[in-house]
């Protein structure tokens, strides 16, 4: 099989039905590609037509203008990031979040600086050049903590990159893990309508403390990851279309779009998990306004699809993040129901992958990987 073939079989955008315009105009859909690919824009509408377009033929026309762009950019490579789950503490209760702190059906864990080193040594020996620490925020991870591990990290292997991927915290402590070495930062603003926000997280979070955290990051000259859950309880496609105009503005290096997988812990555990196919048209959507962007292949799709990896790639992502962390932490870093942890996902099948990704065309790239956002600075 190679990059090209057709796998779009059959479209369903599950409970965004309110919003959903059936179309079939695969002139119109063409035009609008066109026009995206060009301006890097769109009007309203004309996001909400690509967004609601749900036949084959269509998403197809979507799908190969994105692959195309990608490889204009970045070829047939497929960058790996080593991630390393380090607490699944978090001092903050996103109601959607399997490991707030609200939810008490949990076995907490907390790597040592020890284990963190580890993880990433094994990674480096595999091949890995990015690394990517997540965790909850877990107040016993303070700067001196993360900056001791970014420094030990960094001193070792100075030809590796720094992601990190641990939440709101003040400007002079994204300043200090900046100095200390770190490269870039994940931060998703999960919806850019305040109500919507407000919706899923408690009141003591809110969109515009999200958005100077992300600007904060950007001046500090991180390379800035952002992104949303696809079918988040209670999404329009307005508030899609508000999140692609918030993403517009903010010009992210990196973006990371993944289904909302509910938690059956959660408040939201009887929601339907977002739609596959509406993910992969913001995947596309997303690889044509910010070509140079890095964009990851998530984890989430491949938990809704068993194909979804792949998927992601055709449809315009060119990152994945295989899990370093030590078994128990794997087990336990449950932000959603059903996780994958085996198989493809850890990075101990890299290998097993790479042959995976060369059936349709694609390989692995052991690079840092830079986002060529940063390289045209
Ligand atoms: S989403 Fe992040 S900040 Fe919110 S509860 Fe989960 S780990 Fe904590």
């Amino acid at each position: 099989m190679n990059a090209n073939s057709n796998d779009v079989q059959h479209i369903d955008d599950g409970k965004l039905k309110d919003s959903k315009i059936n179309v079939y105009n695969p002139k119109k859909t063409r035009e609008l590609v066109n026009k995206l690919r060009i301006n890097k824009d769109l009007e309203d509408d004309e996001f909400k037509y690509l967004l609601s377009m749900d036949e084959a033929e269509s998403i197809s026309i979507l799908r190969d203008a994105a692959r195309e762009v990608t490889n204009e950019h970045y070829s047939n490579k497929v960058y790996v990031r080593g991630l390393v789950e380090f607490s699944n503490i978090c001092s903050q209760n996103c109601y959607y979040c399997g490991i707030r702190s609200g939810n008490q059906d949990i076995e907490r864990f907390r790597l040592t600086v020890k284990d963190m080193l580890s993880a990433v040594d094994s990674g480096y020996e595999i091949g890995f050049r990015t690394f990517v620490f997540q965790g909850g925020e877990d107040p016993k991870f303070t700067d001196d903590v993360f900056e001791e591990v970014i420094s030990k990290v960094k001193s070792k292997y100075p030809d590796s990159a720094i992601t990190l991927s641990i939440g709101v915290r003040s400007y002079e402590s994204y300043k200090r893990l900046k100095e200390a070495g770190a490269d870039r930062f994940l931060l998703r603003h999960e919806t850019a309508d305040e109500g919507h926000f407000s919706y899923l997280h408690p009141s003591n979070q809110s969109f515009e403390q999200r958005k100077r955290a992300l600007y904060d990051i950007k001046k500090l000259g991180y390379a800035v990851g952002t992104g949303i859950m696809v079918g988040s309880p209670k999404q329009k496609i307005d508030y899609i279309v508000k999140d692609l105009k918030f993403m517009r503005q903010l010009e992210p290096d990196m973006i990371g779009i993944g289904p909302f997988i509910p938690h059956k812990s959660s408040k939201f555990k009887d929601i339907e998990h977002g739609d596959m196919y509406l993910t992969l048209k913001m995947l596309s959507i997303l690889r044509l306004m910010f070509p140079l962007a890095t964009i990851p292949s998530t984890t989430a799709l491949n938990t809704i699809d068993s194909e979804g990896r792949i998927r992601g790639i055709m449809h315009g992502a060119n990152v994945i993040m295989p899990n370093l962390s030590p078994d128990n932490a794997k087990r336990n870093y449950n932000l959603y129901d059903n996780k994958k942890i085996s198989g493809k996902e850890s990075a101990d099948y890299v290998r097993e992958l790479n042959e995976y990704l060369m059936e349709y065309g694609y390989e692995i790239d052991f690079s840092r990987g830079d986002p060529l956002t940063i390289k045209n600075k």
